[in-house]
């Protein structure tokens, strides 16, 4: 083979379910180029914690979390595409704004990174990244990533009001977390290999009672 396509990003870095450090490594012993997927981890390094924010904010003004995440993947040896999912024109022209002219981390943002990296180590955010791979087999028809995101806008940002409403539309009368009946047929396809069904009881619990 040429070249190998992995999951990579600063928030799975040390991951034991995607082990991307690892992966980077092995990859790069055998001399193999890199093409990266899920750089933002499926929008979630795009959102970080408040925190973390406030450390990227402090140190440049104006780049947004999604810039930190695909520039700390793009700084690594080896990397030949950074396959980053932009969904509308405001993001593409950021990902233009700092690709284009591309500057490598330096020494300073590679140490924030790492303390990026420390917060979400001690984050309870659900590491999903939004595939859907899991939801075309679900007998009870539940919306997991919408469900998931809810959660992570209350665990992450602390934004109760928001997250209630994103559960809301996630999960009408007939389709709640509630109402999984512990098939497992998610957690068998999720390549994040999640605890769907137990991250589907805490979102119970935190919205519906
Ligand atoms: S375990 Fe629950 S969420 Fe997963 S597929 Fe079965 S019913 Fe759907
Ligand atoms: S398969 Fe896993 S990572 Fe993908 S949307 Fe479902 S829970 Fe999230």
């Amino acid at each position: 083979m040429d070249f190998v396509q992995l999951q990579l990003n600063y928030m799975d870095w040390e991951n034991p379910n995607v082990t991307s450090r690892a992966n980077y490594g092995v990859a790069r012993r055998h001399g193999k180029s890199i093409t990266v997927m899920e750089p933002v981890k499926g929008g979630t390094l795009a959102d970080p914690p408040e925190e973390i924010k406030k450390m990227f904010e402090a140190y440049r003004p104006g780049m947004s979390p999604a810039s930190w995440a695909i520039r700390f993947i793009a700084s690594l040896d080896g990397i030949i595409t950074v396959l980053s999912g932009m969904s509308n024109i405001a993001q593409m022209e950021d990902n233009l704004s700092y690709m284009k002219n591309f500057e490598p981390l330096d020494e300073e943002e590679q140490k924030i990174i790492q303390e990026a990296q420390r917060i979400l180590g001690h984050s309870a955010t659900v590491p999903c990244t939004a595939c859907s791979y899991c939801t075309p087999g679900c007998p009870m028809q539940i919306d997991i990533p919408g469900i998931f995101k809810a959660m992570n806008k209350q665990i992450g940002n602390g934004q109760a009001a928001e997250a209630a409403a994103a559960y809301a539309a996630a999960a009408p009368e007939g389709h709640k977390a509630s109402d999984c009946i512990g098939c497992k047929q998610c957690e068998r396809v999720c390549p994040q290999h999640l605890e769907i069904t137990k991250y589907l009881a805490q979102a119970a619990e935190m919205f519906e009672k």
